[in-house]
Order: structure tokens, then C-alpha cells, then sequence
């Protein structure tokens, strides 16, 4: 009878080339404090100036998310010490945010939900923390400076979450949304995108809030699932036993699958959050809104719809096919190339994402090329090769060799034999083959036409065309019945 009222804060990673307030770039994996510069390494002196890209996609999600953008929002000092954060403040956005307000609408078996935003705020990110890896590991901590000034986008939910399984469902949503609008690339194990929740539980259908905890750094939808259900349950039986729950920060621990306090809960007031000095206010123009608005990317939804209108897919394929908007891109030039909407998201739905699933990567990292996959639904299409020697020999053989399909086919002896004469001749040496069971299927078992069929599949190795196979057999028996003998058959040959 008791339900988790849940908060999301995500973090995510924003696509822009440089830093946030100085020119050093962002790219991910150099060395350690290779990329850095007197702005971001926090030293004295030295002043902040603002990226207008990172503006720009705080605009784009702003504008996707049905949000109100702020034409004039404010930057301001967040004071805390820490080692990653050399400045000794983190520069971010506090009393008048980027963004407020907006929803995005979840589906969860079926039924949907709006869960509402409740702000948008442009920050930097803090260095690099190395606690481990390190051959004096146990002594010392590394910090790495690369990260330090990357522009993140930090959005707040609303408390509107009702269940672990709600919150995995709007994270997915979000990272899905910012990857469509080509701002972040949503990698949660490079921790592009990260997120903190916030939860307590109270009696379902009352509407007063209990005291919540915070969990910090999840970094993947697994986590993010067991740590909110193991919150739960924690938070329900200290209530249930008479106990308090206390406000504090906690730690999802994925040995010990349990979250452990880590400290109590600061106030904002005790990060003495004062306007930037360095960085005038953030006047954002009409015009400026009104020209991103223009190019804003399809985002999905969108493309569901138009997925289903144009290459008359089922809702289900196309939810399927753009939950990654590379993956529906993939399909979408598969689609035009093959000329065969339907068969292009059959392919990709079971063999490629089959293939995705068990190597465990993303679409990107897809040996096939997407004409290449194309060509070879063509070769299916056009009946060159049956559709079981494309899946069982054809598409491994092509993600193996990396080779065109039209390559193997005539390498491998793989093409589909459709030509009549030929089957009829294997169809006289099948039926010579057998005599008892061509005896059976006078006698009227014709269930022997299938063991027949398999035969012939069996020596040609699947590249007979099986329908041409089943008539011509079929024709070539019942002629046979009209004979009086097997024998008569024999002597006509
Ligand atoms: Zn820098």
C-alpha cells in the first residue's frame, strides 16, 4: 500500500567541441590533463567566457521538451570544496535557469503518463576523480582535468515517478530525445549521461510527500532500477517498523546490491550560491529561439508516425526500429535501397538486433553496411537465393567475410536454382531414389511429399527454390499415380 514518489536529476554530457567556458576541447579518452587551460584548470585570474553551441542545444532540448525558455537567465557560483573542483566553486545556474517547466510522455504497457520537467540549467563539470588502477592506488587519488569545464545540461523532474520501472522508462525517454536532437550522445559508461534520484515513500492515494533520499551517480538503467527498488523497500520497512527515514545522500553499492548512506543531505544554503562576477547575465533573443525552432531534427515520436504512413510498418516495428536514431536511420536506408520497407525491418528486427544483442554493441559497430544488406534482400526478392540460404549461409557469410552479397552468392554456388528443367530432373532422380516412399504416396499416404521435399532440399543444400519443389514433385507423382506401375515408369526412363 506504500508508493515511491521519485525525482530524477539527469546530467547530460552536451556534443559541443570545446568546454563550456574556455576553448579546450572535449573530446573523450586523451590523456590525463592534456586537454586543459588556466580557465578550466581553475587559476587565479583567469575569466570564463561562455560557448554559444552548448546555448544553442540547451535551446534545442528546451524547444523539444515543450519547455519556457528564459530570455534572460543568470550564472552563479556554487561553493563547495572538493578535490576535483580546483576553483572551489562549480559554475552553474541557480536562481534564474536556461529553461523551466515542459514534459515528456512516457509509455509504460500501454499506458501513458506526462511527467513534468521542472528546470533546465546550463553547468560545468567537474574534473576527474582516479581512486583506483593506479599502482599507489591505495595512497593516493589521481585527478584528471580533461572533464573539468564540459558543458552539462542538468534537468530536474518533477516528483511525478511512481515506480522504479517509470523511472527507467523517462531516463530512456530523455537519453532517446538528446539523441535525436544530436546533443548528447547518451553514453552512460563513458558517463555522458548520469543521474542522481530522489525518493520516498508514502501511502498510496494520500498526497503529502515523506522525507526523501538521494542516490547519486547511477550511472546505467540497471542500477538505476535496483537501486530505486532496494530504496523502496528499505524506506517502507523502517516506516513500517516505527523508524524515521533520514535525509540524507546515499550510494548505490552493486557488490552488496543495496545503497548505503554516504552523507547527510546538504541544504542549498550551504552552498552560498552567489551570481557568476565573471559572466554577465544570458540574454537569449526571439529570433535566436525562432531560427533553432526551424531546424530542429524529427524526433521520434515524429518519426513513428512517419515510419508507419510511409513504409507502412506496425506501430510496434517502428517503435522498435527508432529507439536509436541511428538505428532507425539504418533502416531507413535499408528501406529506400531495397525498395522493401517490409523486409528491410523483418532483417533488421530479428538478424541484425539478434546479432547487436549477442555481440553487445550498437548499430555503429554493424559489420553490414546498409547497402549491403539491402542488395542482399534484393537477391531474396528477386528469388536468386531462398530466403533460408540468405539467413543461414548468406547474412553470416557476409558479416564474416565483409564481402557484397552478390560476391558470396556466385563464390559459394549459393544461388536459388529456379529453373524448371533442372528441378524436374532432380525431381526424376528423387523419385528414382525412392521407390518405397513414391509407393506410399500411391497408396494415398501423401505425407510423404514433405519427407520428399526434404530430400531434395537435402542434395541441392537448401538452394532448391522450395516452391517450384513442391509443384513440380507434386505434378511429377500424380502423373506417376495415373500409370498403372512403378515399373512402367522405370522402362519409360
Ligand atoms: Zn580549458
Amino acid at each position: 500500500m506504500y508508493e515511491p514518489v521519485i525525482g530524477l536529476e539527469i546530467h547530460a554530457q552536451l556534443l559541443t567541441k570545446t568546454k563550456l567556458f574556455c576553448g579546450c576541447s572535449t573530446e573523450y579518452g586523451n590523456p590525463p590533463n592534456s586537454l586543459t587551460c588556466p580557465v578550466c584548470l581553475g587559476l587565479p585570474g583567469a575569466l570564463p567566457i561562455l560557448n554559444y553551441e552548448a546555448v544553442v542545444m540547451a535551446i534545442k532540448l528546451a524547444l523539444a521538451i515543450k519547455a519556457q525558455i528564459h530570455l534572460r537567465s543568470l550564472f552563479s557560483r556554487k561553493n563547495y570544496f572538493y578535490p576535483d573542483l580546483a576553483k572551489g566553486y562549480q559554475i552553474t545556474q541557480y536562481h534564474d535557469p536556461l529553461a523551466t517547466g515542459g514534459y515528456l510522455r512516457t509509455e509504460l504497457n500501454g499506458s501513458y503518463k506526462s511527467i513534468g520537467i521542472e528546470r533546465i540549467n546550463l553547468e560545468e563539470d567537474a574534473a576527474k576523480s582516479i581512486h583506483d588502477g593506479m599502482p599507489d592506488s591505495s595512497e593516493k587519488t589521481y585527478l584528471d582535468f580533461n572533464r573539468s569545464g564540459v558543458p552539462l545540461l542538468e534537468i530536474v523532474s518533477k516528483p511525478e515517478i511512481n515506480s522504479p520501472s517509470e523511472a527507467v522508462e523517462f531516463l530512456q525517454l530523455f537519453r532517446t530525445t538528446l539523441q535525436y536532437l544530436g546533443i548528447c550522445n547518451g553514453n552512460m559508461e563513458e558517463g555522458s549521461l548520469r543521474c542522481d534520484a530522489n525518493l520516498s515513500v508514502r501511502k498510496r492515494g494520500t498526497q503529502e510527500m515523506g522525507v526523501k533520499t538521494e542516490i547519486k551517480n547511477i550511472n546505467s538503467f540497471r542500477f538505476l532500477q535496483k537501486a530505486l527498488e532496494h530504496e523502496t523497500l528499505r524506506q517502507i520497512e523502517l516506516i513500517k517498523s516505527g523508524k524515521a527515514v533520514s535525509q540524507e545522500t546515499r550510494l548505490w553499492d552493486e557488490h552488496q546490491n543495496k545503497t548505503l548512506p554516504m552523507r547527510s543531505k546538504e541544504e542549498a544554503h550551504d552552498y552560498r550560491y552567489f551570481p557568476e562576477p565573471d559572466l554577465p547575465p544570458l540574454f537569449i533573443s526571439k529570433k535566436l529561439i525562432e531560427k533553432i525552432k526551424a531546424t530542429l531534427p524529427e524526433l521520434r515520436h515524429e518519426k513513428i508516425e512517419r515510419f508507419r504512413q510511409e513504409y507502412k510498418i506496425p506501430l510496434y516495428d517502428a517503435q522498435i526500429l527508432t529507439s536509436f536514431k541511428n538505428l532507425a536511420d539504418y533502416f531507413e536506408r535499408t528501406a529506400i535501397k531495397s525498395k522493401n520497407p517490409k523486409q528491410a525491418s523483418n532483417w533488421i528486427m530479428r538478424e541484425v538486433l539478434q546479432y547487436l544483442k549477442e555481440q553487445n554493441v550498437e548499430i555503429s559497430r554493424f559489420p553490414l553496411p546498409s547497402e549491403n544488406l539491402a542488395e542482399l534482400i534484393l537477391l531474396v526478392e528477386k528469388k536468386e537465393i531462398s530466403l533460408k540460404t540468405a539467413k543461414e549461409k548468406l547474412f553470416p557469410r557476409m558479416i564474416a567475410t565483409k564481402k557484397r552479397a552478390l560476391e558470396i552468392v556466385k563464390e559459394e554456388g549459393l544461388s536459388q536454382i529456379s529453373d524448371e528443367e533442372k528441378i524436374k530432373e532432380l525431381v526424376l532422380e528423387t523419385i528414382k531414389k525412392n521407390p518405397r516412399s513414391v509407393k506410399h504416396y500411391q497408396e494415398g499416404k501423401t505425407q510423404v511429399l514433405g519427407f520428399l521435399v526434404g530430400q531434395m532440399m537435402k542434395e541441392t543444400q537448401g538452394t532448391a527454390n522450395p516452391q517450384l519443389v513442391n509443384k513440380i514433385l507434386k505434378e511429377s507423382l500424380n502423373s506417376l499415380l495415373s500409370l498403372s506401375s512403378l515399373s512402367s515408369v522405370k522402362r519409360k526412363k
